[in-house]
């Protein structure tokens, strides 16, 4: 269409050239340096292109106008890296928007009997059809945008927004600078273009400026969003998850890597914490990673981000090399807590040129925040840890297993589950043991004990040390008679097989044989309620197996 164009123009409308290049090239000039200088809004470039435009136009004619306005795409196109960053498709896009803003309004110009060339200072039908043109100039150009926004970029977000008001204004203001350029140029020539250049230039570089500064506010009000959310989060994954989801929304991100330094065999490394290649969840395992070792391993020890456009940039080394071959952006942001390094972020995509400074801050913000909510959440998940369970033998403490017991009791009322039994547990003559042996061993005991009674109940119920050698056992679904034999299985395990003792007051390893005594009720059968089911197990251990000899399981009956 462009070169079709530009040959009707010359042949209806021949540029008119006085033979002065050096006024021909200072117009490209300024063409060039203003296109240049765009402000960016959305992806949507604001152009301040009309004013020199208008005054090209009137000066040179349609067929120069055009040449320049399709030189300033080109400008415009290498500035802002379009092509590096794989959007070939917006070149001849936006060649022909502006050829047909050009071309269409400049035609209706001369056809409504306006004249261009350098002398119109007194042609004043020509100077005021030049407000049609400029008018014609704004509006075909935003006729076409709202077609691109709607069929090409497919943009929900409304046209007549802020860029819309902005794009309004900037016309009204640099429309009137391209009349005063043209008339004050045919007045005293090129020193006119310092005249209403330099304030023309300064005003773009407070525009560029402005809407940067609302650019990194936007963010950051982003951020400060993403940060609240974080410390909500009482759960590690949770905290993690969160983070890397928020960041690939903020940011183009095709991977992305939480690495955590972790300690193995006083050595630190950096090892994945959590992956996500694109949208996926990585399972393969990273190769560990030190401290200096490749791009993480460097922003690790010397906690300072990296930003790199191209993967030309990227030092390689094997242990960069989990980032897939196609990745070319790499945003790599030290995660520090308390002036250390905790871990590092890693954000990589496809395209070159993904992210900009503004979003490297945004993101070392992000990381703060991040770090702050994962201390949060260890230390809660730890003292939460610590809260429910026994310090000795690490299993579950008796405020545990007293809400379990409620929580499974609602389950039984509500008809989920059928039975609830319960099992409880009390190691005969534990006393002599500890008179015996000495605390110490007492306690090597209920840690074995503990473990041998955890991995026979396996995943069928909870566990729970009920008292000083007393221990419990819930079996949601479990049958009385299930739950009886596995209490004899539990009483086997412990009488057939004797444990070794090392922290004896006797000094050398001892093998001591021990008996548990055991009783077993079940609801609903046994018990209508938490409480009654705890008493009549522990009514069955008492008379049903103490009193009646020790070394033996009892359940509860009525009778
Ligand atoms: P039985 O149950 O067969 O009637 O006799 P027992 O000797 O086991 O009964 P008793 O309840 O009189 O004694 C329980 C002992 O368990 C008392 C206490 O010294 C010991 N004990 C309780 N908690 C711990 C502990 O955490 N560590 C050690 N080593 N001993 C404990
Ligand atoms: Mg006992
Ligand atoms: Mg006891």
């Amino acid at each position: 269409m462009v070169p079709a164009g530009l040959w009707i123009t010359y042949q209806i409308h021949p540029p008119k050239f006085s033979g002065n290049w050096v006024e021909l090239l200072a117009f490209l000039l300024l063409t060039i340096i203003v296109a240049t200088m765009p402000i960016v809004i959305n992806e949507t470039f604001i152009f301040l292109i009309q004013w020199v435009a208008l005054a090209t136009f009137l000066k040179f004619g349609l067929f120069v106008e055009i040449i320049f306005a399709q030189i300033a795409v080109i400008a415009l196109v290498l500035k802002l890296k379009i092509l590096q960053k794989g959007q070939f498709f917006r070149l001849p896009l936006n060649l022909n928007m502006f050829f047909l803003v050009s071309f269409i309004s400049g035609m209706t110009y001369y056809w409504l009997g306006g004249h261009t060339g350098p002398e119109l200072a007194n042609d004043y039908s020509s100077l005021s059809l030049a407000v049609v043109y400029g008018g014609l100039y704004y509006l075909i150009n935003q006729v076409i945008l709202l077609i691109h926004f709607k069929y090409i970029y497919k943009r929900k977000e409304p046209f007549f927004g802020s860029d819309f008001v902005v794009e309004t204004i900037t016309t009204l203001i640099t429309l009137p600078i391209g009349f005063i350029f043209y008339i004050l140029f045919n007045e005293i020539g090129l020193l006119s273009i310092l005249f209403v250049g330099i304030p023309f230039v300064s005003l773009s570089i407070i525009f560029i400026l402005y809407y940067s500064s609302q650019k990194v506010n936007d963010y950051l009000q982003k951020a400060a969003e993403i940060g609240h959310q974080l410390a909500e989060r009482l759960n590690v994954e949770d905290v993690k998850n969160i983070f890397l989801q928020k960041v690939c929304e903020m940011l183009p991100v095709d991977y992305a890597y939480i690495l955590e330094v972790m300690t193995h065999k006083d050595e630190k490394y950096l090892l994945l914490s959590r992956g996500f290649e694109e949208g996926e969840v990585r399972t393969k395992p990273l190769y560990p990673i030190r401290r200096y070792e490749g791009m993480s391993g460097k922003v690790w020890a010397e906690q300072n981000s990296l930003l790199l456009n191209t993967r030309k940039e990227w030092a390689y080394s094997p242990s960069s090399s989990y980032i897939p071959e196609d990745a070319e952006s790499l945003l790599c942001v030290p995660i520090i807590k308390s002036k250390k390094a905790i871990g590092v972020l890693v954000l990589a995509s496809k395209k070159k040129h993904a992210y900009e400074n503004s979003q490297l801050m945004i993101i070392e913000v992000l990381c703060s925040y991040f770090a702050v909510a994962m201390e949060n959440a260890k230390n809660y998940e730890q003292t939460k840890m610590q809260s429910e369970h026994c310090a000795l033998t690490k299993l579950y403490n008796f405020r545990y297993f007293q809400n379990v017991l409620t929580e499974e009791f609602q389950k039984l009322s509500s008809s989920e589950s059928k039975y609830l039994s319960l099992i409880i547990l009390d190691i005969d003559h534990f006393k002599s043991i500890n008179d015996t042996f000495g605390h110490q061993s007492g306690n090597e005991i209920l840690i074995e004990m503990a473990q041998r009674i955890e991995s026979l109940v396996g995943n069928r119920g909870t566990v729970a040390r009920y008292g000083g050698e007393e221990f419990v056992i819930l079996l949601p679904n479990v049958s009385k008679v299930e739950a009886v034999s596995l209490a004899e299985l539990i009483r086997q395990s412990v009488a057939n097989w004797p444990f070794i003792l090392h922290q004896t007051i006797v000094k050398e390893p001892q093998q001591v044989r021990i008996t548990t005594s055991i009783g077993v009720a079940t609801a609903p059968e046994d018990a209508e309620d938490a409480q009654s089911l705890i008493r009549h197990a522990d009514r069955a251990l008492y008379v049903g197996a103490k009193r009646a000899g020790r070394n033996r399981v009892a359940e509860y009956s009525t009778c």
